[in-house]
């Protein structure tokens, strides 16, 4: 038995058991999770919360590590998701429960790999890309606003690393196919840096801890533009040295 019509049409519908408040939500933003389950072919959280007894706990979407999209509670209604504990409100937001002005997308994985299980371009982050897209544009609301759950309570850490910067970015690619979109530099994450500073140490010698803790600041301080100039640096050598391919 279906509960409700999906939202999202891509979604497969699985209601959750605890959700709803005595007035409707009034969504305006995403707020992102992980739900800390397993990254596998297995979709644990979309049946957990429907089987849920013991406790409110819910959300509107979730996006599993192989692509699927499930929708648990109607967008009309407040999921039992997130609580501001910390920090000053947004500029959009009000004073009422900040689960009546919120989607809630559970991302398969746990807070602490997200970031790593879930590269830019595989099927669980196209997947988490559409389903913003789609909304976004169906409500009404910029996909700047999207924030983790982490922002808001002290006592959580989901999503992790996960790039906010560039799921908005991928979002505006979907919404905005005509409009050049200015490509800010973005920091880097810590594997990127790891990598440049491996490449760097492989390609030319150099021992960036000790000799050469200057270029290894650089590294660490990169943008994305200047990640981008290390590269083509790292090329330029490759070629000098005579480095088959
Ligand atoms: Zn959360």
């Amino acid at each position: 038995m279906t509960a409700f019509i999906a939202d999202f049409a891509g979604a497969i519908v699985v209601e959750a058991a605890k959700y709803g408040y005595s007035s409707s939500n009034n969504p305006k933003e995403f707020c992102l999770h992980t739900p800390e389950e397993a990254p596998d072919d297995y979709p644990a959280t979309p049946y957990y919360f429907h089987n849920l007894t013991d406790r409110n706990a819910s959300t509107h979407y979730f996006v599993s590590f192989l692509g699927f999209v499930f929708q648990m509670v109607p967008e009309s209604e407040g999921a039992y998701a997130n609580v501001r504990e910390m920090g000053e409100r947004y500029s959009w937001e009000d004073t009422t429960n900040l689960n009546l002005q919120t989607l809630n997308i559970e991302i398969e994985g746990y807070a602490h790999s997200i970031h790593n299980t879930m590269p830019r371009g595989s099927p669980q982050w196209v997947a988490l890309i559409r389903l913003i897209a789609d909304r976004c544009k169906a409500l009404g609301f910029p996909v700047e606003r999207t924030f983790g759950h982490k922002a808001v309570s002290p006592r959580r850490s989901d999503p992790g690393q996960l790039r906010l910067d560039w799921i908005v970015y991928d979002v505006n690619l979907i919404l905005n196919p005509d409009v050049p979109i200015k490509e800010e530099d973005m920091p880097l994450n810590e594997e990127d840096k790891q990598w440049i500073r491996d490449a760097i140490q492989y390609w030319v010698g150099f021992k960036l801890d000790e000799e050469h803790g200057e270029i290894q600041q650089l590294v660490v301080n990169a943008t994305e533009n200047e990640f981008n100039q290390l590269l083509d640096k790292i090329d330029s050598l490759r070629e000098h040295l005579g480095d088959g391919e």
